[in-house]
């Protein structure tokens, strides 16, 4: 298992739609190993491949429920069901370094997809389980949390990781 380099915006690649996996295979487990190990080390709770530079539709998930490691792998995730209910969030992801919001979603879902060996689930998920997936399948489309706050907001946090990245010098 390899921890990877976690790619932050404005970074492009951010925004590619990932393409479908065709088969789980070795291939696949690997990203998903690597994906978990990159997730834990970073402290996330959730990760979509394109964070990794890699356009596939895979994201691993894990909440850590009492400090106990359980990780849930979503291959080629589609959303069935959503609640008109909606909860609320205080959102950040990897890839926006140190950025925080709220952010409302729908409070329950069921998801279809294939695991770590390539057979086909039904997860319904509610709660912190639901906003993550659907904030990791949101990867999937190119679309970051911070799509949903108003321009000023986000193009201001933008503006900030844009300078965070650049290395300035005073001479
Ligand atoms: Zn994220």
């Amino acid at each position: 298992m390899t921890i990877k380099n976690i790619i932050t915006e404005p970074d492009k690649i951010l925004r590619k739609i990932s393409s479908p996996v065709q088969e789980v295979g070795d291939a696949e487990r690997k990203i998903m190993d690597d994906m978990v190990e990159t997730m834990y080390s970073a402290n996330g709770i959730g990760l979509a491949a394109i964070q990794i530079g890699i356009p596939k539709r895979i994201i691993v998930i894990d909440l850590k429920i009492e400090n106990k490691k359980n990780p849930l792998f979503f291959v080629n995730p589609v959303i069935k069901n959503k609640d008109n209910l909606k909860s609320t969030y205080e959102e950040g992801c990897l890839s926006v370094p140190n950025q925080f919001a709220e952010i409302d979603r729908p409070k329950k879902c069921d998801v279809e997809y294939l695991d770590y060996n390539g057979e086909k689930k039904i997860l319904k998920a509610e709660g912190l389980l639901a906003t993550c997936i659907q904030h990791e399948m949101d990867h999937l489309e190119g679309i970051l949390f911070i799509d949903y706050l108003s321009k000023l907001k986000k193009s201001m946090i933008i503006k900030k990781l844009s300078k965070s990245k650049s290395t300035r010098i005073v001479v």
